[in-house]
């Protein structure tokens, strides 16, 4: 009786020890952890792909992280120019204060911002101080805030309140994984406002059509390149992108080389993935590198770019992964140094009411989303950004214009339609087991933040999963669960 006691006490302890190592486990699956050393795919070198493998190297340090990139330079929409010795950034440009990962990354990599850490109560800071470009003339945004002082309390009061709810949803999150946007959004109750469209739910709180149609209308053109018929989430992160507002010292690009740098991450450059192939084990990914079909094997892959832009062919699953009908706007930006403004074109004098800040109102016809002037010495320098080619409009805007730089993405801006429901849906962040999908946080946020929120949860998944699978039996939940029921039953037969 005395053995069989014994016995069955290590047994019991036995027990006990695997499913306090199961606890521990998850406990430190944020920190850094030397269990599993997979092989992931990156599609993508944007700030969603190298701060994924950053946050893959963080929590799988023996992990083998490779970036394939389709271009000939890493960044995606982020890209910086020098120009007469001074840098430029012509696409993702500044982050706004509550974007609180992207700014501890900076600082984790040891780069200086030029903002400071937001503290205390959110402050609106009104965004209107630009003149805005209606075609025909300017008008000083300033003017239309001081004729609608209630609805600029609306605007005040909603756009603090999404502040509080996005930094709710930073600290509900916490290391929280999220396997679909509705869980995502469900943290500080962010769900209703991509359901509803901007111009119905402010002009319902009664907020001024004019101060819509002046004002708000060509902010949320300078920032998401549409209007007033996108959703209430993509009009708060325009109307809060200016609280607390920040970018990296000497441009954003040199984030994206210092995580690539911190990753250890293997970077291809000019390799298009065309196929992701699940195999009985992990997939195949062919890519396309100097004429060549090249081939390499993967136990996870992230796509870090838009789905639909990535013009991937995903074989042998099942359920089929399927690509989101969702439709883009182009970005080109332009640095342009001139003797100023084209009078004839402007009609009145752009610098008159607020200097060196014009913004286009919607409109697609026109396509001028924002002209921003620097004087650096006797030239002007002007950041072009629109949403079609403007080579010839820049020739007329402009005395004596010269082009110094210019880039384009036909992926620039996702079009942030209302997702009503039983209308479009999100793309799934988990595509198949084993494949994830960064590019979804489009669907509600086009900003850097967006990509960075959705790549640490990619890796977060990628390490609960990587860690399941070298801790199998413990990890196991219901087997966890079991495990302490037969530890208890055990002692209270030892101990009677
Ligand atoms: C003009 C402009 C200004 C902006 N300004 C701001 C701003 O001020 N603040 C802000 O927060 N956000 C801004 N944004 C948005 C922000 O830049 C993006 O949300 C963010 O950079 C997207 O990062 P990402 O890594 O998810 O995607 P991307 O940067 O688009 O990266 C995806 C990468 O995947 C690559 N790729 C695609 N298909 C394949 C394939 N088949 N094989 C291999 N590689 C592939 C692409 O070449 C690309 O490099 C701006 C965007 C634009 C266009």
């Amino acid at each position: 009786m005395i053995a069989t006691k014994m016995f069955l006490s290590w047994i019991s302890l036995l027990c006990l020890c695997i499913s306090l190592q199961n606890i521990l486990c998850k406990l430190t699956v944020d920190a850094t952890s030397s269990l599993g050393n997979p092989t992931v795919v990156i599609v993508g070198s944007g700030i969603g792909g190298t701060s994924c493998a950053y946050y893959l190297k963080k929590i799988l340090p023996d992990a083998n992280v490779v970036i394939l990139e389709t271009d000939s330079r890493i960044g995606g929409r982020i890209y910086d120019v020098k120009i007469d010795g001074e840098v430029f950034g012509i696409g993702g440009y500044a982050w706004a204060g509550y974007h609180g990962y992207i700014k501890e990354l900076v600082d984790e990599m040891g780069l200086d911002r030029t903002d400071r850490d937001f503290d205390g109560e959110p402050n609106f800071v009104s965004p209107f101080t630009f003149t805005a470009w209606n075609g025909t003339h300017l008008i000083d945004t300033r003017e239309i805030v001081k004729a609608h002082e209630e609805s600029m309390e609306i605007l005040e009061n909603g756009t603090v309140d999404f502040y509080v709810r996005m930094e709710d949803n930073y600290a509900l999150r916490g290391y929280e994984t999220f396997s679909e946007m509705e869980k995502f959004l469900s943290y500080g109750a962010l769900g209703q406002w991509p359901t509803l469209e901007s111009r119905q739910y402010y002009t319902n709180g009664s907020v001024n059509l004019e101060l819509q149609d002046l004002a708000m209308a060509p902010l949320q053109e300078f920032i998401n390149s549409q209007g007033l018929e996108s959703h209430v989430f993509s009009m708060y992160t325009s109307l809060s992108a200016f609280m607390g507002t920040g970018r990296v010292v000497g441009g954003n690009l040199k984030l994206v080389d210092a995580l690539v740098e911190a990753a250890s991450a293997e970077v291809f450059l000019n390799s298009t993935v065309t196929t992701v192939e699940r195999l009985s084990n992990g997939f195949n990914v062919v890519y396309q590198r100097e004429n060549e079909q090249r081939e390499m094997y993967a136990d996870y892959v992230v796509i870090a770019a838009p789905l639909e832009a990535t013009e991937i062919n995903f074989q042998n699953f099942d359920p089929p992964v399927s690509k989101p009908a969702r439709d883009w706007y182009a970005a080109y930006s332009y640095i342009v140094t001139a003797e100023g403004y084209n009078m004839e074109y402007f009609t009145e004098d752009p610098d008159r009411n607020v200097s060196g800040f014009i913004i286009g109102i919607p409109g697609k016809a026109s396509g001028l989303a924002s002209i921003t002037s620097i004087s650096m010495g006797d030239l002007i320098y002007y950041k072009v950004t629109t949403t079609r080619n403007f080579t010839v409009d820049i020739e007329d805007m402009f005395i004596n214009p010269s082009v110094r730089a210019e880039h384009h993405w036909d992926f620039g801006h996702p079009v942030l339609e209302p997702h009503t429901a039983g209308g479009a849906t999100y793309q799934d962040v988990v595509l198949s087991p084993g494949l994830y999908n960064i590019g979804v946080m489009n669907d509600v946020m086009s900003q850097m933040e967006g990509s960075v929120i959705a790549a640490r949860n990619a890796a977060l998944l990628i390490g609960k999963e990587s860690l399941n699978a070298s801790c199998s039996i413990c990890l196991i939940p219901t087997i966890q669960a079991k495990l302490i029921i037969i530890f208890t039953s055990m002692w209270k037969f030892i101990l009677t």
